[in-house]
């Protein structure tokens, strides 16, 4: 066996690779930074895709609107108050995020305003199993397929019955990554039909379907080249690894105060609590919510894009169809409570869990964030957060909630008898739909029309980029057109290779077969 890997092994998967990260536009020093005659922008949506562009451009001499239907800023890394008793105040989010370390663009954005300083390493990456079992990825090996190989030597899979197991020649498909052409052979498969024919091992099932699952879908609905693209973005195309950051303190501090004070000073208008409702294309440019501008950022998430543009006056009648057809994913849910049990120590502060029906991860405020371990100690109560990334289509919120505690029990029985002091719920339906067959109508950055781009993780990039990583790009993507046509110099866009190790070379015949009727 090969785990005592030469360096050559190394050396030779970096270079197929090209160097794991390589820079996709032009940027010419010799044009100009700034713009000479301002011009008027409209951001709508002040997610980290919105406040990448209007950051951006209001550093270039923009004059930037920045439209939010929200009270805060953020989207979905926002934050807002709550009052948990009279007096008691605290802040409140969508939640946990990981912040992986090849997230290079988004990254530069927030070291451009110091915002990493707080960061801190999660130390291992756990997934807990139904009865407390853990599965730990701290000492994995972060060479592209070495890591895979890791895995098995860390116990998550045995290569030997992988070999041998009647799906084996399904397996290097996840090494092939091909942007589009990846998607046109398997964007109409689903994740869970690839499951079927691989018959995956089950521990190895474990840790896909865990990763599979922060694509808000289930098995069935998740379109086999997302996932393919996501494992190239991820874990088999760059060698950053799988163990990630975390704020250590909460979003509106650590993130959106010092945003807010950039593009205040920027000359930036920050508009909150102002959804857009009306865009129209004009011979002049473009009137939003009837004021006027020169350009239009679109970074609302898929339904506030989808209401915009799909009735917006002025385009191409096929721009308005393409927004029309745009979908959500399934609903995700988010409950924060504050207890008075705590969860055993031996575990980081935040986990996957291995759910049953809803329960896919689980958070330990009071060990995590600052703010959170301050009205720890001024309340003695334990703030414990619950996610759900894919709320099962005919589960109701009441029955969803219960669902919760009862797994949450079932995962940690040390909470047995807990009760619950207050507690911070969401249920929403905004998340992009990774779904199968999506991928042809996904709207790019540029939309056709002159002035008018998109930012946002829902929109098509030409390259793999996902999440927070690829809403900060696409921000920096939609910025950059805008500053190309003005002339001025481009941000430097940075991503993943284009290809994965084993893209172009010619498949094991036997997978044909298996893919027979089910793969074009
Ligand atoms: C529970 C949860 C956990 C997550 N965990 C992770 C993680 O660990 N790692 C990771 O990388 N990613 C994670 N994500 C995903 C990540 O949060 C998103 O990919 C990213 O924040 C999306 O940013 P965005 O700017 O594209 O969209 P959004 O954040 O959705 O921003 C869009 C904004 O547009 C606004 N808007 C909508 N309609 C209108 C309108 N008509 N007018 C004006 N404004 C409008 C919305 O209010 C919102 O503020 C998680 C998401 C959730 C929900």
């Amino acid at each position: 066996m090969w785990f005592g890997t030469p360096p050559l092994m190394r050396v030779l998967i970096r270079a197929r690779l090209q160097g794991y990260r390589r820079q996709v536009n032009v940027v010419d020093p010799a044009r100009p930074l700034k713009l000479a005659t301002p011009k008027r922008v409209a951001v709508v949506g002040a997610g980290v895709a919105g406040l990448t562009a209007a950051v951006t451009l209001a550093r270039r001499g923009y004059t930037v609107t920045l439209l939010e239907k929200n009270d805060y800023l953020g989207g979905k890394l926002g934050s807002w108050e709550v009052e948990l008793s009279p007096g008691r105040k605290t802040w409140v989010s969508h939640g946990f995020h990981a912040f992986f370390p090849h997230y290079w663009n988004l990254n530069r954005f927030l070291d451009s305003l110091n915002l990493r300083r707080d960061f801190k390493s999660i130390g291992d990456y756990v997934i807990v199993g139904p009865s407390g079992e853990t599965v730990k990825f701290a000492n994995l090996d972060r060479t592209p397929v070495l890591n895979l190989l890791s895995l098995a030597r860390a116990g998550v899979f045995s290569l030997r019955e992988t070999l041998k197991a009647p799906g084996r020649d399904l397996y290097g498909v996840l090494l092939e990554y091909d942007g589009e052409k990846t998607f046109e052979k398997y964007d109409q498969m689903s994740f869970g039909d690839f499951n079927k024919l691989a018959q995956v091992p089950p521990r190895l099932k474990l840790a896909f379907n865990t990763f599979a699952r922060a694509f808000f879908a289930d098995e069935d609905k998740l379109s086999f080249a997302e996932l393919i693209k996501s494992f190239h973005f991820y874990f088999l195309g760059q060698d950053g690894g799988l163990i990630y950051d975390y704020p250590t303190r909460d979003y509106e501090a650590q993130f959106l105060a010092p945003i807010r004070a950039e593009l205040t000073k920027h000359g930036a208008t920050i508009s909150k609590s102002t959804p857009v409702t009306s865009l129209e294309k004009t011979d002049a440019g473009f009137v939003v919510n009837g004021a006027p501008f020169d350009h239009v950022v679109m970074a609302a998430d898929v339904v506030g894009a989808r209401a915009v543009l799909s009735n917006a006056k002025g385009l191409p009648p096929a721009v308005n169809a393409q927004f029309e057809k745009l979908k959500t994913g399934q609903r995700y849910a988010v409950l924060r409570l504050w207890v008075d049990k705590d969860v055993r120590s031996d575990i980081p502060p935040f986990v996957i869990t291995d759910r049953a029906k809803v329960l896919d991860a689980f958070t330990a405020y009071h060990r995590l964030e600052e703010e959170s371990v301050a009205d720890f100690k001024a309340h003695g109560e334990f703030i414990l957060e619950l996610h759900c990334y894919a709320v099962p289509e005919a589960m109701t919120e009441a029955e969803l909630r219960a669902t919760f505690l009862e797994e949450l029990v079932e995962f940690f029985p040390e909470l047995k008898g807990f009760s619950i002091k207050h507690e911070a719920w969401q249920c929403k339906r905004d998340f992009t739909a990774f779904h199968v067959g999506q991928y042809a109508n996904r709207p790019t950055v540029e939309t056709g029309v002159p002035g008018l781009v998109c930012a946002g993780d829902w929109v098509k990039l030409p390259f793999a980029a996902m999440l927070l990583e690829g809403a900060c790009v696409s921000g920096y993507c939609a910025a950059n057109v805008l500053l190309r046509d003005a002339g001025l110099q481009e941000e430097p866009v940075v991503a993943v290779p284009e290809r994965g190790l084993m893209a172009g070379v010619p498949p094991p015949p036997a997978r044909k077969k298996l893919f027979e009727g089910v793969v074009k």
